[in-house]
């Protein structure tokens, strides 16, 4: 088994990276080589800006390449939930900006002749207890009559073409859904960024910040960089160099198996849907198939902030169980990969960007931003390029999470609580 993402395992390497000293001006520095940060560079660089994005590892080595392949539209929150604590106007406006995440993906790939297997597969959130999907049949009245006729709402003896598991109660359908290789995508988005003229320099972390004369001065392991704006997309990788946003967004894991590619027998007999998959649990899973036919298997499994090789290997312990339980067929099948990554959460899991402490800033997609995250870092750069404001989360207070101030201490806390909620809800 390797312990590595396979989205960075079967993907090109990404080989545009700068050379030489960090040094210089720039219109705009993006912190983070991410989905965030590579949109909206490339986005500047097409618009006739001086772009660079410094990035502490390689491009995609944060949540970007280590995700579950999923583009789904709409909220990963209940819509009626996300209206009563948003109010109806905001809550549609976000749930069109990730339908438009979606779209803004799609184009992309189109432009720039992304070789990522995009699809519009459709999601389906399964109901894994009978009083879920109570709650899914409400959430998809709502949300089939105002923001979103391209749902469905399915019952068990509907999901037998779609799941080869008796261990739903039913479903809603969001056809827009997408899926696709991730780590194409991310070689692909950070070329086109370079192509347009962005500089992009690789294992070049941001240690330091410092505004002089009006200008940003970023300090590197290899060289001071100026620059007249600054867009921090470091998403749950934000280190203390950035206390702000450190103390509003709390890191954590979520983790990943992969199986050996299956036959298409034992895909009939376990996703013919082909579609990406979500359960309603708490601390639940989402699954799709690779494009190599391989069950990408994920789920957040325990609550912890670390995503190394030790946390890695035991919260693929605990998917493999998930997946025998969902599909007893396969509970012996071979495991080729087991990795994971951080989710930046905030407290109510929306989204938040702006401007704050002197720096412009997209991140908090809790775990459901890897079309979000490419849309919010053009939404910045028109932002930043004075362009009319399209952001869905402008103006959302954004307190800092209390007690909190680097490592997210009471995460097994957390856990506990899901867990529960889990066992009686
Ligand atoms: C296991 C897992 C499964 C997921 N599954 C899905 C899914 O199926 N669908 C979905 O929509 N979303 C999913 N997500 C979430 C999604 O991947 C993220 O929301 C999205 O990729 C965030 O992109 P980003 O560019 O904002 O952040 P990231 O991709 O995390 O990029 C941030 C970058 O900033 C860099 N950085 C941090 N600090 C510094 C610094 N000081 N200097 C320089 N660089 C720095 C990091 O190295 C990192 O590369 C998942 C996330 C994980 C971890």
């Amino acid at each position: 088994m390797k312990f590595e993402s396979y989205w960075h395992d079967t993907a090109p390497v990404f080989g545009g990276a700068a050379e030489g000293p960090a040094e210089g001006r720039y219109d705009v520095a993006v912190i983070g080589g991410g989905f965030t940060g590579l949109a909206a560079a490339r986005h500047l660089a097409k618009a006739g800006a001086k772009v660079v994005v410094l990035e502490a590892g390689r491009v995609g080595c944060g949540a970007s390449g280590r995700n579950g392949g999923h583009l789904n539209n709409g909220l990963a929150h209940s819509f009626l939930a996300a209206k009563s604590e948003l109010g109806t106007e905001r809550a549609v406006a976000l749930y069109r900006a990730f339908d438009d995440s979606v779209d803004t993906i799609e184009r992309i790939v189109a432009e720039e002749g992304i070789d990522c297997d995009f699809r519009r597969a459709g999601k389906l959130k399964l109901a894994s207890k009978p009083a879920h999907f109570d709650a899914i049949a409400r959430n998809f009245e709502a949300i089939n009559r105002e923001v979103d006729p391209d749902t469905e709402l399915l019952t068990a003896a509907d999901l037998k073409s779609e799941i080869g598991s008796t261990a739903f109660h039913g479903a809603m359908l969001s056809k827009k859904s997408a899926m696709m290789h991730m780590g194409r995508f991310v070689s692909g988005i950070a070329g086109a960024a370079v192509r347009h003229g962005a500089t992009i320099f690789e294992n070049t972390p941001v240690t330091g910040h410092r505004t002089a004369a009006g200008r940003h001065e970023l300090t590197t392991p290899a060289g001071i960089i100026s620059a007249d704006n600054v867009l921090l997309a470091t998403g749950a990788y934000t280190t203390s160099a950035f206390g702000y946003f450190r103390r509003r967004i709390v890191p954590v894991g979520s983790f990943i198996i992969a199986t050996r590619p299956l036959s298409q027998a034992e895909i009939a007999a376990t996703v013919p849907g082909n579609r990406t998959f979500v359960t309603s649990m708490n601390i639940g899973n989402y699954f799709r198939l690779s494009p190599d036919n391989r069950l990408i298997f994920g789920g957040r499994a325990r609550f912890s902030a670390t995503s190394d090789h030790r946390s890695d290997e035991k919260s693929g312990a605990i998917l493999r169980a998930s997946l025998a339980q969902i599909f007893p067929h396969l509970a012996k099948v071979e495991i080729d990969y087991c990795w994971g990554g951080l989710v930046d959460l905030t407290k109510d899991r929306f989204p938040r960007a702006g401007f704050a402490d002197g720096l412009w800033f997209a991140m908090g997609y809790s775990g459901h931003g890897a079309q979000m995250s490419t849309h919010m870092g053009i939404i910045m750069a028109d932002a930043i390029l004075g362009k009319a404001d399209r952001n869905p989360v402008a103006g959302l207070a954004w307190p800092a999470v209390p007690g909190h101030f680097g490592k997210p201490w009471f995460l097994p806390i957390v856990g506990l609580y899901y867990k529960a909620l889990d066992r009686f809800q």
